[in-house]
Parts: structure tokens; sequence; C-alpha cells
């Protein structure tokens, strides 16, 4: 019965370690540092730390880029503009990154 405790409890831990790991990377602190003081001081003391550390400013751009001519818009339209000219309905692809 205590062992089954045990497994449940230290699953919870686990999990509440990966939570704390994986939202840090939006924080202005080394993931790695705070992996290890939540798992000494538990992924509580980890949130609460979280809480007042600073958000990382996150620069997330979306454009469009078409695939045959290789243009790239800000904006989306259904078809390439350029390749329009020419008589090619080619759809653009959006391209998502972010950078901190
Ligand atoms: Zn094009």
């Amino acid at each position: 019965m205590f062992a089954t405790y045990l497994t449940i409890g230290l699953t919870i831990y686990i999990i509440l370690l990966f939570v704390v790991f994986f939202l840090s990377k939006d924080y202005k602190i080394n993931s790695f540092l705070l992996l290890l003081i939540s798992i000494v001081l538990t992924p509580i003391t980890g949130f609460i730390i979280l809480h007042f550390t600073d958000k990382r400013n996150i620069l997330d751009i979306e454009y469009y880029k078409c695939p045959s001519c290789k243009m790239q818009y800000t904006e989306w339209t259904e078809y390439c503009p350029s390749c329009q000219k020419s008589g090619k309905n080619i759809s653009l692809r959006p391209i998502r990154f972010k950078s901190v």
C-alpha cells in the first residue's frame, strides 16, 4: 500500500518537474538550474521562482513563402501574386519562427 502511494507521489513529482522545466524556456532563467532547484526544493518552489522571473521577449514572426519563386510575403493571399502574373496559381506556404 505504501509503495503504491510512493509510486503515485513520485510520478506526480516527476510530471511537475517536467512542467517546470518546459515552462522555464519562456523565462529569463537557466532551465537546468531551475530543474535542479525544483528537484531539491520541490517543484512548487520552481513555480514560485518562475512567477517572480521575467519572461523572455519572444519574437513570433509569421510570413508566407512561395515554393516556386521563393518570394516572401507578410500578408497571406491564396496564390503567389508574383507567379499569378505569369499565369501560375501557386499556393503560399506559411513559415513561422520564434526567436528570443
Ligand atoms: Zn511565386
